[in-house]
C-alpha cells in the first residue's frame, strides 16, 4: 500500500437497516483500525426502505459514540469518497460463499479504479452468517419477530414502517 494512511478504514454499505451482523463487523474493524468510517450509501436506485438519514441515525444509536467510529453519507463512487477521506482500506463482510462472487468483483473493480484502495474481508460471529437486511425486512413485513437480529429501536422503526404501509 506504499505511502498511504493505513490507520483509517471505510465500511461501506446500504445498512437498510443495520443488523447485528453489521454491528459485529463494525466492532471487529474498529479494533483493527484507529479510525473507522461507516459510509452509508445513498443509492436511491436500490429503493431503500429507510432514508439515508434514518439509516445513519440507527447506526449512530447502535454504535453510541464508540471511539474512532464515525458515520458518513456516501454519494457516488467509493473510490472518490476514499480520496476525499484519505482512507485506503475498505472493509466488507463475508458471510458465506454466496457473498464471494459479488464482493470479489467489487474489490477488483475498485482496485482497477484506484490501485491504492485495498479491500479487507471480515467474517462475523457464526450466529450472524445467515443475517441480511433483506431477510430482516421480509420477516418484519410479514409480522415475524426480528428482535434477535436487530437492536430494539430498529424493531420499533420497522414496525412503524410496516404498520403505515399496510
Ligand atoms: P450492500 O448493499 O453494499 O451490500 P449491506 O448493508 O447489505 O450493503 O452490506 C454491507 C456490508 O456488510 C457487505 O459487505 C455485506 O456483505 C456485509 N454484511 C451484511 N450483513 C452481514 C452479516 N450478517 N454479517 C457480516 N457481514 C454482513
Amino acid at each position: 500500500m506504499g505511502n498511504v494512511n493505513k490507520s483509517r478504514a471505510i465500511y461501506p454499505g446500504s445498512f437498510d437497516p443495520v443488523t447485528f451482523g453489521h454491528l459485529d463487523i463494525i466492532h471487529r474493524a474498529s479494533q483493527l483500525f484507529d479510525s473507522l468510517i461507516v459510509a452509508v450509501a445513498h443509492n436511491e436506485a436500490k429503493h431503500p426502505l429507510f432514508a439515508a438519514e434514518e439509516r445513519m441515525a440507527m447506526i449512530g444509536e447502535a454504535v453510541g459514540g464508540a471511539p474512532g467510529v464515525t458515520i458518513k453519507r456516501l454519494d457516488g463512487l467509493l473510490v472518490d469518497f476514499a480520496r476525499v477521506e484519505d482512507a485506503w482500506v475498505v472493509i466488507r463482510g463475508l458471510r458465506a460463499v454466496s457473498d464471494f462472487e459479488f464482493e470479489f468483483q467489487m474489490a477488483l473493480m475498485n482496485r482497477r479504479l484506484e490501485p491504492r484502495l485495498e479491500t479487507i474481508f471480515l467474517t462475523p460471529k457464526e450466529d450472524y452468517t445467515f443475517l441480511s437486511s433483506r431477510i430482516v425486512k421480509e420477516v418484519a413485513r410479514l409480522g415475524g419477530d426480528v428482535g434477535p437480529f436487530v437492536p430494539g429501536f430498529v424493531v420499533t422503526r420497522l414496525k412503524g414502517k410496516f404498520s403505515t404501509t399496510l
